[in-house]
């Protein structure tokens, strides 16, 4: 794992690698917790490992991966101004969102966000979006368009695995440029 805050950052990863709080644990390889900076600026939210980051023990490292690391770059930010997680710790069997088991790990994506502290949140996905926003519009309704939700800033965008057409192609690359500016405001 990538990335550590300290004794309490420790701790959680530690509590998380543990749990067995929801009937994913009986199928996970291990758990997938993080991947960044230590003190990141940005922290994306994906929404649940699958089947390379299962094995890995590290978020986004598959094809989606590669998306959003070329995402990243080109948003310019540097390899400790970012830092990923994912809404359930877990992989959900045949890599189905798993509602139920996300409200039981909940948690502990709040308390990685309380002590990473980034500026600013960007969800990747529907899943990720109601995760932070319940009452959020529809992903393709939200995406590009920053959010306050409970003292944060977030940022919706597509997960990079729903890019399977040129449409959502396009509306990935509108929406990082959008999101490219706006971190270029925030930044001065
Ligand atoms: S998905 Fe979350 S709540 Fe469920 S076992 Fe894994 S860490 Fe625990």
């Amino acid at each position: 794992m990538a990335g550590a805050v300290g004794a309490e950052w420790t701790a959680l990863s530690r509590e998380i690698r543990g749990c067995a709080l929801c009937p994913l644990h009986r199928t996970r390889t291990q758990t997938v917790i993080y991947r960044g900076g230590e003190h990141p600026w940005v922290v994306f939210i994906g929404e649940a490992p699958g089947k390379a980051e299962d094995l890995a023990g590290a978020p986004f490292v598959g094809r989606a991966g590669a998306k959003l690391d070329a995402g990243i770059a080109r948003l310019g930010l540097g390899p400790t101004e970012f830092g990923i997680v994912n809404v359930l710790k877990c992989r959900p069997p045949a890599n189905r969102f798993a509602v139920e088991a996300a409200r039981t790990c909940r948690p502990y994506l709040e308390r990685q966000l309380a002590l990473l502290r980034p500026q600013v949140v960007v969800t990747l996905g529907r899943w990720a979006l109601r995760s932070m926003d319940p009452g959020a519009p529809p992903i393709m309704t939200a995406a590009g368009i920053p959010r306050p939700v409970g003292g944060w800033e977030v940022y919706p965008l597509l997960h990079p695995a729903a890019i399977r057409s040129r449409a959502t192609a396009h509306r990935w690359e509108r929406d990082l440029g959008t999101l490219a500016q706006w971190l270029n405001e925030q930044r001065r």
